[in-house]
């Protein structure tokens, strides 16, 4: 008896591995007729500093409509692009894409971009930032590429040499999700950064979260001490946000301050005749 279940619970585990990667190889498949299907588009979230309110600029977010399965979120869909390498294809186009977005504003305002590790280690990612820039005309220095420490450590030498060449072309770097990579404290002063994202994972709770305080303070110190802005990811409450300006974090993001939307929807923000603060940020 006792046998019979334990192979029927391995057939079951069976089938439904067989099922999941049946349906990897179908998102993957979907996933490189996507980009001439028109199924992506990129939304924005805003980024404001927490001193003035006033907002510096979007985060470039991926959205997939697959026509089979509906929405599919990029926590799916981005590994298995970069497993399979079309991420290199998507991201070429992200990285345009967003370009030409912020080239269209009448404000100087920034885009940032997220680089995925296997883009960082590809052998023309610098000419390929390059050619984005000039085939939209954007300033190097309104783009921020946003790169996760774990993308670094795959071989340190080699992102380092990136790094630099892309600080050459005048953009700006930002290390994403930072404080759930493995990476050591000291590549935070070794590689260029020009700014550090503390991950959202930090942020939740931080007015109540004794832990999650102590290392959110640990990071802004860091970040004091190195010169290098701080911006928090992630803060979706009014305590969250107090917070954090009591602790002079430079910038944030995040639901409270801003959900990801078409950029339709943020138009009069980066128009001309724009009100840039936020009126959260300044009713406090
Ligand atoms: P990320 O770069 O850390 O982006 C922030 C994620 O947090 C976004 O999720 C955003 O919608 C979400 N977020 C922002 N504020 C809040 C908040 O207050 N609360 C909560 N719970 N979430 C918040 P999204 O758009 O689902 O993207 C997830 C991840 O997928 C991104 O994390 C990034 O690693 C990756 N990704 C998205 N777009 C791209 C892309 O164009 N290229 C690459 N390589 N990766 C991308
Ligand atoms: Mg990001
Ligand atoms: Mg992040
Ligand atoms: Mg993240």
């Amino acid at each position: 008896q006792a046998k019979a279940e334990g192979r029927n619970t391995y057939r079951f585990f069976e089938a439904k591995m067989g099922a999941q990667a049946r349906e990897r190889r179908l998102i993957e498949h979907d996933l490189r007729n996507a980009l001439q299907r028109n199924e992506l588009r990129l939304v924005y979230q805003p980024q404001m500093r927490m001193d003035t309110g006033a907002i510096t600029g979007f985060e470039a977010l991926m959205r997939w409509h697959n026509p089979r399965q509906g929405d599919i979120s990029p926590t799916v869909f981005i590994p298995i692009a970069e497993e399979s390498g079309v991420i290199l294809q998507l991201g070429d186009w992200a990285l345009r894409e967003a370009c030409r977005e912020a080239a269209s504003w009448d404000k100087p305002l920034s885009v940032a971009v997220n680089v995925s590790a296997v883009q960082l280690y590809s052998h023309d990612f610098t000419q390929r930032v390059h050619s984005a820039l000039l085939h939209t005309g954007l300033q190097a220095h309104r783009l921020e590429l946003e790169i996760t420490e774990t993308a670094l450590i795959k071989d340190t030498n080699r992102a380092l040499t990136t790094l630099r060449q892309l600080k050459t072309l005048g953009v700006r770097i930002a290390m994403d999700d930072f404080g759930t990579g493995y990476s050591s404290l000291s590549n935070v002063r070794a590689f260029p950064f020009d700014m550090i994202k503390i991950d959202r994972s930090f942020i939740k709770s931080v007015d109540k979260n004794e832990q999650a305080a102590a290392i959110v303070k640990a990071v802004l110190g860091l970040g004091r001490g190195l010169g290098m802005p701080v911006l928090a990811e992630g803060i979706e409450t009014p305590d969250e946000l107090e917070f954090l300006m009591g602790e002079s974090c430079s910038a944030g993001q995040g639901f409270y301050l801003g959900m990801p939307g078409p950029m339709e929807s943020f138009r009069h923000l980066v128009s001309g005749d724009a009100q840039p603060a936020n009126k959260k940020l300044v009713a406090l």
